[in-house]
């Protein structure tokens, strides 16, 4: 038998027990410690222990919460498993401790004294796969959030590269001007005439400068969450948008009161310039995109809603089931298929959620909606997260 995981623990404090189950783990290939007393467990290493094997005697009234301090400061992914080799009946001292691991701890194997050989090995050997087990499952976990942190940077590339060449475009736009206009200045005749020319290359110059302002303030946005006026993040988000929306004609409405939300603002606009962005795609012939931040209330609690409309193609049936998976596109190698994945995440980190409502047949249209909350959860009249109850979102694309 090859052992890849660790030792079994052993408390027997009194009588040859300790010895004998040593020796008998030990002449079957497994790794034994045994210890004096339940308080000298240590897991600060936790998936170098197998199991615990305890005797009734180790679970004095100190040995048992000990214990109980112990199992409940495992990480996460650990269900040690614990066998009890008890006194069954004879012996009352311990049978309350008995039924309290059982009823408090989840893998708990309960063996009655004096124990057959063959019944404490195979617990053993269940104890041992088990841990095994919790192991694989753990280091899977692992793998899977490893890919996952790689996908969310991806498409934060993603996202980057297209607001850059949003950026790039939307300078692009007044600079052309201020070139033209330098011209006119150049070979005006009159005074009167260039001062205008002037007057005008500087809001051109001005209008460069709003949007490097907005870009740089965006891009400095903490990523820890704060209270913050969603309305602000959306505004901001819709005006890298607005040279894509004038030139595919489409109709833009922002209902933007002032909304407070605690969230973080950074992850946030990325959620947004997301929604947005899919939303447009959907209207390649025009449209109308409606954009509203609204304080809503139910159950007494009061949350942020932020809703995307638009008049597009809406969302057939048929694809809704794989709207949130990574890579999930039907734009081609224009898509990533990781922006509603990663919307999905941010919302539900930031303890909001996602909804949406879609027609795909006319009047066709889809509105996405984030609920967030509007303070931070440790305030009790923030707290009982959006999970318990799913808001309504009516649907609105016209
Ligand atoms: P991508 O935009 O890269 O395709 P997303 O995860 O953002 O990836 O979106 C996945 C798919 O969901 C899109 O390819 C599209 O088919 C559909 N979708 C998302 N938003 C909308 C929308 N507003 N209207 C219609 N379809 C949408
Ligand atoms: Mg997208």
């Amino acid at each position: 038998m090859t052992l890849q995981v660790g030792r079994f623990l052993i408390v027997a404090p009194i009588g040859r027990d300790g010895n004998l189950i040593c020796s008998l783990l030990h002449a079957c290939g497994y790794g034994v410690e045994s210890l004096p007393a339940i308080k000298a467990i240590d897991l600060t290493e936790s998936s170098l222990v197998s199991g615990l094997i305890l005797t009734d005697e180790a679970l004095s009234r100190e040995g048992f919460s000990a214990l109980r301090s112990i199992i409940h400061g495992q990480p996460e992914w650990s269900d040690l498993p614990i066998i009890l080799l008890t006194n069954g009946p004879i012996d009352h001292r311990f049978a309350p401790f008995a039924s309290r691991i059982r009823l408090e701890f989840r893998s708990v194997f309960l063996l009655d004294r004096p124990v057959r050989k063959e019944m404490l090995i195979s617990a053993v050997q269940v104890a041992y796969n088990s841990r095994l087990r919790q192991l694989e499952v753990r280091d899977a976990a692992d793998r899977q959030f490893r890919s996952d942190e790689t996908l969310r940077n991806t498409e934060k590339l993603a996202t980057a590269g297209k607001l850059a060449a949003t950026l790039a475009h939307e300078i692009n736009n007044p600079l052309e001007a201020l070139h033209n206009l330098l011209f006119l200045v150049e070979n005006s005749s009159a005074l009167d005439e260039a001062k205008s020319f002037s007057k005008m290359a500087v809001q051109e110059l001005e209008r460069i400068q709003e949007i490097v302002d907005l870009t740089l303030r965006l891009h400095r946005a903490p990523s820890s969450p704060s209270l913050n006026d969603v309305s602000e993040i959306a505004d901001s988000a819709l005006t890298l948008f607005r040279i894509r929306l004038r030139a595919r004609q489409i109709v833009e409405s922002a209902d933007l009161n002032r909304t407070m939300a605690y969230c973080s603002a950074g992850e946030m606009r990325q959620a947004l310039v997301n929604l947005i962005g899919n939303a447009i795609d959907a209207m390649p012939d025009g449209g109308t995109l409606r954009l509203r931040a609204s304080t809503v209330s139910f159950d007494g609690r009061s949350y942020a809603r932020i809703t995307i409309a638009d008049t597009g193609s809406g969302i057939p049936l048929e694809i809704r089931p794989n709207l949130f998976s990574q890579f999930f596109t039907t734009k081609g190698s224009r898509g990533t298929g990781l922006g509603l994945w990663l919307t999905q995440d941010i919302v539900q980190r930031n303890h909001g959620r996602l909804h949406f409502r879609s027609r795909a047949v006319p009047p066709s249209g889809t509105v996405f909606a984030i609920y967030l909350p509007s303070r931070p959860p440790a305030e009790p009249s923030a707290r009982g997260d959006l999970d318990a109850k799913q808001p309504q979102v009516k649907f609105q694309a016209a």
